[in-house]
């Protein structure tokens, strides 16, 4: 950019910073003024031009005497400076909002079965697909950072909720345990890396992966996880971020919610208390849409309301007893439930071992390079020596493993192919035509269609362009 002061006989009009090969009006109109080189044509003519001594960058200095040129230049430089802050409030007035929410375990079915208004509205308002794929395992911390990053478990390395890592000689866990807060476990670029590294803001009310300093960098404003702060406070926090002025305004921000998925999980997907939960959620997101429609935001956000999985009803009568199928002692349990992972202790054991637990009508196991290649689940050493994918419903478990899991109500984790582990995706804004919607996408596409959003570009990953067109 080079800054063009413009100055007549009576002093300077004012400044205008362009880059140097957008001249100024006066340099392409007035007949005396050589664009290229920034010397007059004639010497003669009523227009003198000097060169400033800036050293980054040429400044060009007019000064005209004829009266007539005077009132010319005037005009033309007043009508620039109204061009240009056009130019700086449009800038401002285009600059992306994306909200993107989680309601941790809402199935792709639950606005209708739990007639959720808020959601139904914003349906209708947008873009829906009907079943959004999770990544397998169905679980909270890999699917989180796959929606934010585009990319497999495998790849990024989130692999379970739980899992050890060999090199590091540690466990990785959710809760309290400090493993998430630690950025050498996150591989990939979230999107708040790829947003602030392209000069936008973020800001996140909690995701997975947002308290550890992935790369070095966290989103510009975070919290620490709290599952007690009430529904209302996060969107409040939410509508203080939007309400700050354009220039401060974060241009991406994250909403998180656990309590579908923790009804769920305690009473089933059908349930009252998964209905009642699914209602207060649903609330906030009203609260949300209200506050941003307040502050004049809402016709130019882009509101994106999605889950990690979704969830299916378990009972006490669907149990796969690993004592029953193995010796446990050759084995160590990593993590198991809807979905399982043993390390072998003598790895040639370990082909027997699977073929002993594959007997289980209900147990698909396969020796970790084996795992059939649509669940993108082998090529990661903290995946565990042997995987064991449960039929849906079925829950593995151990005698001699404690138990800290329920076995009756709801619980997800199981093959992302079943309709019962699909996630809801709603997306409203000026880009997404209203009632428009997809039958099927992956949450791997979830991340290219951010960056589409926020006009930025992504880094590289393993989702496809499937969303991007519904949002032109
Ligand atoms: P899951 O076992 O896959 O159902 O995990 C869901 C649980 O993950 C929620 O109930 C939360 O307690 C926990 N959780 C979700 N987000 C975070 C986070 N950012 N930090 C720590 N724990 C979280
Ligand atoms: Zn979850
Ligand atoms: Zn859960």
């Amino acid at each position: 950019m080079t800054a063009q002061t413009v100055t007549t006989s009576t002093g300077t009009i004012g400044q205008i910073f362009m880059p140097m090969h957008f001249s100024s009006v006066n340099q392409f109109t007035h007949p005396a003024f050589d664009p290229h080189s920034c010397h007059p044509r004639d010497k003669a003519d009523a227009v003198k031009i000097t060169r400033s001594t800036s050293s980054r960058s040429p400044v060009c200095r007019i000064t005209i005497v004829d009266p007539l040129w005077k009132i010319i230049t005037v005009a033309l430089v007043l009508r620039k400076i109204a061009v240009f802050w056009g130019l700086i409030s449009a800038t401002l007035i285009a600059e992306p909002l994306v909200i993107l929410v989680s309601i941790d375990g809402c199935r792709w079915d639950y606005p209708e079965l739990h007639d959720a208004p808020t959601l139904q509205q914003l349906s209708m308002e947008g873009f829906r697909v009907e079943r959004l794929v999770p990544s397998y395992p169905t679980k909270t911390f890999p699917n989180h950072y796959t929606l934010v990053t585009g990319l497999h478990p495998e790849s990024h390395g989130i692999i379970q909720n739980q899992f050890w890592d060999d090199d590091f000689k540690a466990w990785f866990g959710i809760g309290a345990h400090p493993a998430a807060r630690e950025g050498r476990w996150w591989g990939g670029e979230p999107i708040w890396i790829t947003a602030q590294n392209q000069g936008l803001r973020t800001a996140c009310v909690f995701w997975p992966g947002t308290e550890a300093d992935i790369r070095g960098q966290r989103p510009h404003k975070w919290l620490a996880y709290d599952g007690d702060m009430p529904e209302p406070e996060r969107v409040q926090q939410v509508l203080t971020w939007t309400a700050l002025p354009p220039t401060e305004r974060p241009h991406f921000i994250t909403l998180y919610f656990e309590a579908v998925d923790s009804a769920g999980h305690d009473f089933g997907p059908a349930a009252i208390q998964t209905n009642q939960a699914l209602h207060l959620v649903d609330d906030a997101l009203r609260q949300l849409r209200e506050g941003l429609i307040k502050q004049g935001l809402w016709e130019s956000t882009h509101l994106i309301v999605t889950s990690d999985h979704g969830m299916t009803e378990i009972d006490e009568s669907r149990l796969i007893i690993l004592e029953d199928l193995i010796d446990l002692d050759e084995v160590r349990v990593v993590f198991n439930g809807a979905s399982g992972g043993l390390d072998s202790l003598d790895e040639y054991r370990a082909p027997e071992i699977v073929q002993a637990l594959d007997q289980h009508p209900h147990l698909h196991a396969f020796a970790r390079a084996n795992v059939p290649a649509r669940f993108h689940f082998s090529s990661n050493p903290r995946i565990p020596d042997i995987v064991l994918i449960p039929d849906l419903g079925w829950k593995i478990k151990s005698r001699s493993v404690p138990e800290t899991e329920s076995v009756s109500g709801g619980d997800h984790g199981y093959d992302n192919s079943e309709p019962d582990m699909a996630s809801i995706f709603i997306a409203r804004g000026p880009q997404f035509k209203a009632r428009s919607s997809l039958k099927l996408s992956r949450n791997t596409d979830v991340y290219n269609l951010l960056c589409h959003l926020l006009k930025i570009t992504p880094a590289p990953n393993e989702g496809s362009q499937i969303l991007i067109p519904v949002a032109d």
